[in-house]
């Protein structure tokens, strides 16, 4: 395989990418200088070697405890549940939301074959426990799809005898939606008009 075509295959595999975006990607890396183009091998490289789960909330996290998780300022009583890192990102960005987030990486979907165990579930639970009654609510903010419902459903069934409070995020958009394609502006409405389930 040509060096030219292995990038342009690499990029194709990226979400989203076609082959036109794939080949404008190859150009532009071939085209870049010699510094550029380090920078980029390292940081993807850094990706690899450096980024872990966070010991708390299992985000990704370049050290143990991330720096929401450790940062003093945060409203440890309440906990957003999503399901991948970049909704919890989405939702900082937002700024609607000052408490701690728990990242599942992922939904169960019975359709193929995921079940509670795929996700960082357990993880949630053990934190609610060791909390001892510390989290006053938890905030389910999956996506509003069969799988986001489903997770959604299965959480509060476990969770309801260690937390007070449970609620989901008011949806303003379709079926189908994911959290991270929201805007700021919504998803912070979404957040402040959350409902007890
Ligand atoms: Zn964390």
């Amino acid at each position: 395989m040509k060096s030219l075509d292995r990038v342009i295959a690499a990029f194709r595999r990226f979400p989203g990418v076609g082959p036109k975006q794939a080949e404008r990607f190859a150009m532009y890396l071939l085209r870049s200088s010699e510094p550029e183009t380090e920078e980029f091998m390292q940081a993807v490289k850094a990706l690899k070697t450096s980024v872990s789960q966070c010991g708390v909330c299992c985000d990704y996290s370049d050290t143990p405890v991330c720096p929401v998780c450790s940062d003093p300022n945060r409203d440890a009583s309440v906990i957003c549940v999503v399901q991948q890192p970049q909704d919890a990102a989405a939702i900082e960005k937002s700024g609607a939301f000052k408490g701690l987030y728990h990242v599942l990486h992922g939904a169960i979907s019975p359709m193929e074959g995921l079940g509670a165990g795929s996700i960082r579930l357990k993880e949630l639970l053990e934190r609610l426990e060791s909390s001892k009654g510390g989290v006053r609510e938890l905030i389910l903010a999956m996506d509003p799809d069969t799988e986001g419902e489903a997770t959604a459903m299965y959480i509060s069934g476990l969770a309801k005898e260690l937390v007070p409070r449970i609620t989901r995020i008011a949806y303003g958009v379709p079926l189908g939606g994911d959290l991270d394609y929201m805007d700021e502006v919504t998803l912070g409405h979404a957040l402040k008009g959350r409902t007890k389930i």
